[in-house]
């Protein structure tokens, strides 16, 4: 099964746009479009809201997008830009009157468990977020009668998972997608891939890095995230693209 709708919560590298103190023109841009938040997606499928990853950001984020449901919580890797919004759970815990699924590789949840200890301890405080985790790895596995096919992909030593819904793919913080792991993401409607900048970077691709991937692996439409303010305006960049190709932005809603 593929989603029915896609909505990108955030599209920005883990310092956001714009940066602090920045004074660059992207980051004093008046274009909505090169406003980001930490990359974050809801995906829905077959009824079901899943979420990937919760930033910084991630109460704002489904503030500004209206999600008023989350089924579960997948998460691509560690980092902060990608966790540490986890707290915030806690509004979906009271409005639903239930606990929320988190799935992770066991790395992911041992810094889980570190970074909102009070939220797995023996006698909770009341009110820490209600989460029940669940270890996954390369295999493909089954949410709530939803299929999902992660892909590893490094960032840098890292290893990060993409994820694969039907015909659509998410794969973020990636400088490396080995033969057998392409594999996974050929025949795809949407690609959603990583592209920090147009210069060289030590964990991300470039952005003629993610459109080299693109080509050998011919989504029918690709969108990149996860983009610094060196990337550069969104409007120009944009007109820069092939035509399947575009920049993601806040608020983009793919309606598959
Ligand atoms: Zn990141
Ligand atoms: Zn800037
Ligand atoms: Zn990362």
């Amino acid at each position: 099964m593929s989603p029915s709708k896609v909505t990108f919560l955030g599209t920005g590298t883990s310092q956001g746009i714009p940066m602090i103190a920045c004074n660059c023109s992207v980051c004093t841009s008046t274009d909505e479009r090169d406003k980001r938040l930490r990359v974050s997606i809801q995906v829905e499928i077959g009824g079901k809201s899943f979420i990937i990853d919760t930033g910084p950001d991630f109460r704002q984020q489904v503030l500004r997008a209206g999600v008023k449901r989350v089924d579960a919580i997948l998460y691509t890797h560690e980092h902060k830009d990608h966790t540490a919004g986890m707290d915030d759970v806690r509004g979906f815990n009271y409005h639903q009157q239930s606990t929320i699924p988190l799935y992770a590789r066991a790395q992911v949840i041992e810094q889980l468990k570190r970074e909102f200890a009070y939220a797995f301890g023996e006698n909770k405080y009341p009110g820490v977020p209600e989460i029940d985790v669940y270890e996954i790895d390369g295999q493909p596995f089954t949410v709530q009668g939803i299929d999902i096919q992660p892909i590893f992909v490094k960032h840098y030593y890292l290893d990060v998972l993409g994820f694969r819904f039907g015909d659509f793919a998410y794969v973020t913080d990636a400088n490396f997608i080995a033969p057998e792991e392409q594999d996974k993401l050929r025949n795809l409607d949407v690609l959603v891939i990583n592209a920090l900048r147009k210069t060289t970077h030590i964990s991300h691709f470039t952005l003629a890095e993610a459109l080299d991937l693109i080509a050998e692996l011919k989504p029918k439409q690709a969108y990149i995230t996860h983009i610094s303010h060196q990337m550069g305006l969104h409007a120009e960049v944009q007109k820069e693209l092939p035509s399947n190709v575009s920049l993601a932005y806040d608020g983009l809603v793919l309606t598959l």
